[in-house]
């Protein structure tokens, strides 16, 4: 499959912010481009095929650290259950 096949997929296949989470809202296809808006603001596109850019950047780029430290939290509260040192 070309590229640029493999990235429209990418792009016509996301259903959340790459960055935050967030829902997608529309995702447009029509040919050579795709490209997918998010609740949280976000574009992701691939303009003419071209590489996966976020035309509008994420406003909420600081949400992925935070999810990786309450998955952290959650890891160490499952191991406190079982007995496990932490
Ligand atoms: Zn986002």
């Amino acid at each position: 499959m070309e590229v640029f096949k493999l990235r429209l997929k990418k792009v016509v296949s996301l259903s959340n912010c790459p960055v935050c989470g967030k829902d997608v809202l529309r995702v447009i296809a029509p040919g050579r481009y795709a490209r997918a808006y998010f609740d949280c603001g976000s574009v992701f596109a691939t303009p003419d095929c071209q590489e996966i850019v976020a035309e509008i950047a994420c406003p909420n780029p600081t949400a992925v650290a935070a999810k990786a430290l309450n998955d952290e939290v959650s890891a160490e509260l499952a191991k406190l259950k079982t007995g496990v040192a932490v």
